[in-house]
């Protein structure tokens, strides 16, 4: 038996009234209109919608007749509609054909139905809809078109009371908590090998199980998201990593054979022994570390998924020599066939090599700007994170000596001392036009000089003793 219907007064309440307002254009224009997708399988969880999905029979064109302003997004016939200050994507009813090398469609064609365009969804709870039907699909929009003036005049308003439309039993799946994939869950991800990652991702985001069959599939077809773009899998990977439990869909990743194919960096992990915790290896190290950052710092989760890759390649002897700058090598490159933006990908490269920094109690004041120099400002927060995961990642508590250094850190920082270059009393020009120094890598050197002995005495940071000082380097180096 199916679930009782959730009735359309809840969803009512649940549907905001921009996308109520929106819908009922439609409708009172006489084209068909529903909210889909994502959106819809998140009001029916209880959950805030990250975005409205809202889905007609009104062709691109005709849409821009109902919503003067709204503008054409993309060829799939999404087109961008503004409503009490925010943009909502409408797309027409469309079906998708002519995939190829287990991709995107390379052709879609508009269609009239709901229940065609939820067939061509990727999962049964992605696959539902609520709103209302046109009176006489394909009709309205010909005769409106012609006449000039909006179907509403002549058709009054839809003809079905606004309902819920669930072809493929996505309601039972919802509530049945289970991620099924519509149709035979094979060709579907060989259509589109990014479902499958999708699938993981979403278990992952929602707290669903992956339906056995659907599961059994990934497992079978998982060498085929070797033909997927970096950006698609980084889109996805990102969600998955923003997840409350990140740890949950890496490892679904990993036992489902996908991460083999996207990141077989990160899948040589496993199996790897360290003396951490007792019978666990490296890669349920990485899942641990990566749990312990907080949801809301997807940089330095990154950094935690990424921060022992070097360590596969560099073990000898029970040990990982070097790991960390191997690591940023390999983190870079990951990156790189991902399309990550750079900023993240530097970020991240620069969390991965410092992120064995040594520390000792008996480091003097000087010590410790010279850690913050090497470090910098910026990256301070995000690298005691990381270490902090690390540490939880080997089953260790709160370390007082981090806790100690990171007070110490914060003092410095507070004292306004000089800590980069940027502060120092003199720059290139002073030397330039004072000394006379060429400028060149020369000057940088100087700089770089003046800097360590500034971060060692920070009382020197006076524009005479600097170019005193300036002066005798040249010298010594003349
Ligand atoms: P999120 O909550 O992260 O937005 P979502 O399921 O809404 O998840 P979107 O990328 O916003 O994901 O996609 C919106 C809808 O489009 C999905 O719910 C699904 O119906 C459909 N869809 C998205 N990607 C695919 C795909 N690769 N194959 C088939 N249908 C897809
Ligand atoms: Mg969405």
């Amino acid at each position: 038996m199916a679930p009782p219907p959730i009735t359309p007064p809840d969803l009512l309440s649940a549907i905001p009234p921009p996308v109520l307002c929106l819908l009922a254009r439609l409708w009172a224009a006489g084209q068909s209109g529903y909210v889909v997708g994502g959106s819809l399988r998140d009001v029916l969880l209880g959950r805030e919608p990250a975005d409205w999905d809202l889905a007609t029979d009104a062709r691109p064109d005709r849409m821009l007749e109902i919503f003067p302003g709204a503008v054409y997004e993309n060829r799939f016939g999404t087109v961008a509609v503004r409503e009490a200050g925010e943009v909502y994507e409408i797309t027409t009813f469309r079906s998708d054909h002519d995939y190829a090398d287990f991709r995107r469609p390379h052709r879609i064609e508009f269609g009239d139905s709901i229940e065609l365009d939820l067939a061509r969804r990727d999962f049964t709870v992605n696959a539902i809809a609520w709103g209302a039907q046109a009176a006489n699909p394909g009709l309205d929009r010909e005769a409106s078109a012609s006449a000039g003036k909006p179907a509403a005049a002549s058709s009054g308003s839809s003809a079905t009371p606004p309902h819920l439309v669930d072809p493929f039993g996505g309601q039972a799946d919802v509530n049945a908590r289970l991620l099924r994939a519509v149709g035979d869950p094979v060709a579907r991800f060989e259509e589109d090998a990014l479902r499958m990652i999708r699938a993981v991702r979403l278990a992952t985001t929602l707290g669903f199980a992956l339906e056995p069959a659907t599961r059994a599939a990934i497992e079978a077809r998982a060498e085929v998201a070797a033909h997927l773009s970096g950006e698609r899998i980084a889109a996805e990977l990102e969600k998955l990593l923003a997840a409350e439990v990140p740890s949950t869909g890496l490892d679904l990743l990993a036992r489902t054979g996908l991460l083999a194919v996207i990141l077989p960096e990160l899948a040589a992990e496993h199996g790897i022994r360290q003396n951490k915790v007792v019978g666990e290896d490296l890669w349920r190290h990485t899942l641990r570390a990566v749990d312990a950052v907080p949801v809301g710092r997807p940089v330095v989760r990154l950094a935690a998924l990424l921060h022992d890759i070097g360590k596969p390649a560099t073990l000898a002897d029970g040990h990982f020599p070097g790991h960390q700058s191997a690591g940023a090598t390999m983190a870079a490159a990951v990156m790189a066939r991902l399309r990550m933006p750079r900023s993240v990908a530097e970020r991240v490269v620069h969390l991965v090599r410092n992120h064995m920094f040594p520390y000792q109690a008996e480091w003097g004041d000087p010590g410790v700007r010279r850690f913050i120099a090497r470090i910098g400002e910026d990256a301070l927060d995000d690298l005691f994170l990381l270490r902090a995961a690390d540490n939880a990642g080997s089953g260790g508590g709160a370390d007082p000596l981090l806790d100690e250094l990171r007070r110490r850190v914060d003092e410095q920082i507070a004292a306004r001392v000089v800590l980069d270059r940027s502060r120092l009393a003199v720059n290139g020009q002073d030397l330039i036009s004072e000394l006379g120094v060429t400028p060149g890598p020369g000057l940088g050197h100087v700089l770089d000089e003046l800097l360590e002995r500034v971060l060692a005495d920070p009382s020197l940071n006076e524009r005479p003793t600097l170019l005193l000082l300036a002066q005798s380097m040249l010298a010594d180096e003349g």
